[in-house]
């Protein structure tokens, strides 16, 4: 198929202290070479980045100072070749570079033509890649638009314009360094290099913040039902299950199945797993004492503590609420319908905060309530999957928290006021982090690991 080479503005026009002006289409890199006074272009590696002069053709003087990024087909946006050029944010500036740009034969894109390129040429990223994997595994529906949210690119989104913050400052800081003469030049890269570390760090913090819920949304909530024999815990988990759609998954490969269940409590999947007797533990305390039974608990996610309302309160329900101190738990007195004999307002001192909901399981009362509580401890309410940008994925985690890590490192450094080379080193490691969830560092093997995934669960 043929194409032709096609350029605009891509940054919003009026923000920032640089602007982008992008090309894509075969003679991307032969245009802008043409007019750059640095070095060959063409014989770059792909994916680098240089500084130098961009030079207007009629009057052979220099119109802009530049960094330029050569990024070739496919590993692009659109899996054409690619150049952005990183010039000053002015309108006028920014104007001219395009301008140069039209008068060596490319063409002005249209509204949203970079991003059908990208479409027509097949091209989808890890992380939609990935989310396609979720939406096969979602377990309930609001699972599922979250994974349908990230398809959608919002992920991709968020890490692209963060990308793009730490990009300008590199280049912002690239530029001082050849024009060492201005010294309050270097003094204002020093205080705009802090300023987006901190911002970026920032939002990076807020997207770990909500992975939490993205993964329990994902992998269902770990849930233990713990209590006294016969308070009533099998009684409240076969309510679950009735009330609830139950979703049953079955892992084969191991060599015995191991079988989990999922109950889907408005929207937050519940996994019932029956690994290491958490799922209904009575005399946990008693037979490996409240540390080794705190231990196992703090597998769980949510712990359920069943009392009875009918019985006074003994040292095990004590021992079973010094365990589960510091964990996520909900205290549930269960049948109410019988004659009072539980001391509620030691109870509520014990609860300490914790939600306190009375049952009824034999009458069917409560349970409305229990159902609230189990979603609001996790989503503060009803989740907002509108707003919210969840990262659900393991590895998207993983990378986040190793930008953030490295952000610490470069905040730190300025704090004592390292050179801002050496500082750059640290916010170029973050870059190529966020650049590994949407794929574009990742290596190939890690895109054939995930591509094999996903064709496996297609
Ligand atoms: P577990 O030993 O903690 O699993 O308790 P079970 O769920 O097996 O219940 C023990 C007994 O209490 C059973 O006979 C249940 O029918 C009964 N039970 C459960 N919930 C209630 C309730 O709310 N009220 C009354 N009166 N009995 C209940
Ligand atoms: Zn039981």
């Amino acid at each position: 198929m043929e194409t032709d080479t096609i350029t605009a503005i891509s940054t919003p026009i009026g923000e920032g202290a640089i602007a982008i002006v992008r090309l894509s289409g075969p003679d991307a890199v032969s245009i802008t070479t043409q007019l750059f006074q640095g070095k060959n272009l063409t014989e770059v590696d792909s994916h680098t980045i240089h500084y130098g002069k961009l030079i207007d053709p009629d009057t052979k003087e220099v119109a802009e100072e530049v960094m330029v990024s050569v990024m070739r087909a496919p590993k692009t946006f659109t899996r054409e070749d690619v150049v952005e050029i990183n010039c000053h944010g002015g309108m006028v500036s920014v104007n001219r570079v395009l301008e140069i740009i039209l008068s060596k034969g490319a063409r002005l894109a249209e509204p949203g033509e970079f991003t059908k390129r990208a479409f027509l040429n097949g091209r989808i990223d890890l992380s939609q890649a990935e989310a396609v994997m979720d939406l096969i595994r979602a377990k309930t529906d609001k699972a599922m638009s979250v994974a349908l949210k990230q398809l959608d690119g919002r992920l991709s989104g968020l890490i692209r314009s963060l990308r793009q913050d730490l990009l300008e400052t590199v280049a912002h800081v690239e530029v001082n360094i050849d024009y060492p003469e201005y010294d309050d030049v270097e003094e204002m890269s020093h205080e705009m290099m802090r300023q987006k570390t901190k911002e970026v760090h920032a939002e990076i913090v807020k997207l770990l913040g909500v992975a939490k819920q993205g993964k329990i949304l994902r992998e269902g909530l770990a849930t233990a039902i713990i209590g006294r024999p016969n308070v009533g815990k099998s009684s409240l988990m076969n309510t679950l299950v009735q009330e609830n759609k139950a979703i049953v998954t079955e892992i084969p490969g191991t060599t015995r199945d191991i079988i989990e269940e999922y109950v889907n409590v408005r929207g937050v999947p519940l996994r019932l797993v029956d690994t290491a007797g958490i799922r209904e533990t009575e005399d946990i305390v008693e037979k490996i004492g409240v540390e080794r039974s705190r231990q196992v608990l703090k597998e769980s996610d949510l712990i359920l503590f069943v009392l009875n309302y009918n019985d006074e309160l003994t040292d095990e329900d004590v021992k079973l609420f010094e365990a589960i101190q510091g964990l996520e738990y909900i205290v549930i007195i269960n049948k109410t319908d019988l004659e009072q004999k539980l001391d509620l307002e030691k109870i509520k001192e014990l609860t300490d905060g914790n939600p306190l909901i009375t049952t009824s399981l034999i009458e069917e009362k409560g349970i409305d309530e229990l159902e609230s509580a189990i979603a609001e401890t996790f989503f503060a309410g009803d989740i907002d999957t509108g707003d919210l940008t969840y990262i659900s994925n393991v590895r998207h985690i993983e990378l986040l928290k190793q930008a953030v890590a490295s952000l610490e490192d470069a905040m730190e450094g300025l704090e004592i006021q390292m050179p801002l080379d050496i500082v750059q080193i640290d916010v170029t490691r973050t870059w190529d982090l966020l650049g590994e969830i949407i794929g574009d560092t990742a290596s190939d093997s890690l895109i054939d690991q995930l591509f094999s995934q996903f064709c496996l669960g297609k």
